[in-house]
């Protein structure tokens, strides 16, 4: 099959079903969204995944407690929250996955049964710490470590039968059962020459340091088997066991474009997907995506994801006391997506977490931040310079667009503010900057509203001799609500489709930004509509 345009393949994590999505879901999944849109403006041809995470003993439990007949039942029921959410939000993807779908179950069969016979993976028997709650295993030495850490800050010692998990500091069991081992221990060092050469594989640098040091901490071999409950996907060659849950998960990024699958349609797609541009995960996660499956791929023989973007999680500002806290039920500060939606509306929820917020750290949100940001940027900046330019236009010039003057070239404030835009936008776009991007856009419809006031049309208007310098005024207004237009429709994908609307542009979005971005590019002549206020503004 030909490919016109290169692939771009964007991922958020697949989220675990056992829970509702929640703010910092949709957080993950609106940050792949921005750049998924960016990557089809800019003339990729796009694949953004999103999906859910079915398997492991707990989701088994969960459907029992809830009063499923099965674990299968109960994933079905969450289903619908997600897509629900994503729908709402405006989420582009291009395919949702789950994990108990039979390409995924394909996938995981042949990754394993590729692993088996390239001799990374060996049966032992395991007698070791499990961490029930977080299906994960631990050894003798992470144990006592963390014993020893906690004395050191003078807590408790634990029941020397159950010490305490290194994770979540709830009660380890002892376990012994035959598991499946993954040769971790053996890509120790090829990772580390893999991160040297590829400088940019974990973005941002402070995650990279995090998981130099880890990898430089030296790997153990890792258990990727359970044979103590069976919800989750059987090994090919040995079917009492199942696949441990984190591996099961990973691979989905590879079922998802066809690995598994049989014929030559699957094996172009899995060829002309990966590798995957960019993984967008939490820091919560990030020893999975950027330790054991650049290894696990490693391993398979197959290339590494170009990147992993690894963003912070959200806090609350206590807005009394000024001090970012964590967000839970028991603080009773928790957020939930529709409360942010009914206050700001789906665009400027988008535009508030993605241009406000700083995506490498931890970042506080707070209430009186969004009234702030949506009042400044959006209801005051943007709205208001569409809706005067719109009105003006209207009104001076019978309802049209006045059409490109012949001396749209010469130099004005607006156009010296739109040279080499798309170039700065697009560093940042692509370093997952939104707000370094958005502040370029705001500062061309900040210079639009300032060249308003210092070009006074209205006062143009009276003189009949000064037509054509009306028209040129009004024509730079338009023709930079068209390019911020254009550049915010990543962000505010609708508000940015109506204001083409009103200019009779097509709603579409570019496939071709830079392009869009040249300064010239509105003809004119065309009805406008000034409408209703974009972003009315929030009284407190
Ligand atoms: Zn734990």
């Amino acid at each position: 099959m030909e490919h016109s345009k290169p692939s771009y393949y964007i991922t958020t994590p697949i989220y675990y079903v056992n829970a509702k999505p929640h703010l910092g879901t949709a957080y993950s999944t609106v940050m792949a969204d921005v750049q998924a849109r960016f990557q089809r403006a800019n003339a990729h041809d796009v694949k953004f995944l999103t999906g859910m995470d079915e398997h492991g003993e707990k989701v088994a439990e969960a459907a029992e407690k809830n009063g499923f007949d099965s674990p299968q039942a109960w994933c079905d029921s969450m289903e619908p929250k997600f897509r629900d959410l994503w729908e709402t939000l405006n989420i582009s993807n291009d395919d949702f996955i789950r994990t108990t779908q039979d390409r995924h179950t394909a996938g995981v069969q042949k990754f394993l049964q590729v692993l088996l016979d390239r001799g990374y993976i060996y049966k032992d028997s395991y007698d070791g710490w499990y961490c029930r709650p977080d299906e994960t295993y631990f050894t003798e030495t992470q144990v006592r470590h963390h014993e020893e850490e906690r004395r050191a800050k003078g807590m408790d010692a634990a029941d020397p039968e159950h010490p305490l998990c290194p994770d979540c500091d709830r009660p380890l069991e002892r376990i012994q059962e035959e598991s499946w081992f993954f040769k971790l221990s053996a890509f120790e060092q090829p990772l580390l020459d893999f991160y040297e050469s590829h400088p940019d594989f974990i973005q941002p640098e402070t995650r990279r340091n995090e998981v130099l040091s880890f990898v430089k901490g030296g790997l153990k071999d890792l258990s990727i088997s359970r044979s103590t409950f069976d919800w989750g996907i059987q090994f090919p060659f040995d079917p009492k066991h199942v696949a441990y849950v984190w591996v099961d998960a990973l691979i989905n990024y590879l079922s998802a474009v066809g690995y598994g699958a049989e014929g030559q349609e699957a094996a172009d797609e899995v060829a002309f997907r990966w590798p995957a541009q960019v993984h967008v995960v939490g820091k919560d996660i990030i020893r999975f995506h950027c330790v054991i499956w650049p290894a696990l791929l490693m391993a398979a023989g197959l290339p590494l994801p170009e990147r992993v973007f690894v963003h912070g999680f959200l806090t609350v500002r206590n807005e009394e006391t000024g001090a970012a806290e964590k967000m839970s039920k028991s603080r009773g500060n928790a957020i939930a997506p529709e409360e942010v939606i009914e206050l700001l509306g789906v665009d400027a929820y988008r535009y508030y977490f993605m241009c406000d917020v700083a995506h490498g750290t931890d970042a506080p949100i707070s209430w009186g931040r969004m009234r702030q940001v949506y009042n400044a940027d959006l209801a005051n900046s943007w709205g208001n310079l569409v809706s005067r330019s719109l009105n003006m236009a209207g009104k001076y010039f019978d309802g049209c667009a006045p059409v490109r003057p012949a001396n749209f070239e010469q130099a004005t404030p607006l156009k010296e503010a739109c040279e080499g835009i798309y170039e700065r936008y697009a560093a940042c776009m692509e370093a997952f900057d939104y707000s370094g991007a958005a502040q370029e856009v705001l500062a061309v419809v900040s210079a639009a509203n300032h060249y308003i006031e210092d070009m006074a049309p209205w006062a143009l208007a009276k003189d009949p001799e000064r037509a054509d310098e009306l028209a040129l005024v009004i024509w730079n207004l338009l023709e930079v609500i068209r390019i911020a237009s254009e550049l915010y429709a990543p962000f505010m994908p609708s508000v940015s489709a109506e204001v083409r609307r009103r200019l009779s542009l097509s709603q579409e979005a570019t496939n071709n930004l830079a392009e869009a971005c040249q300064w010239g590019g509105l003809a004119g002549g065309e009805p406008v509509e000034k409408g209703d206020p974009l972003f009315p503004r929030l009284v407190d």
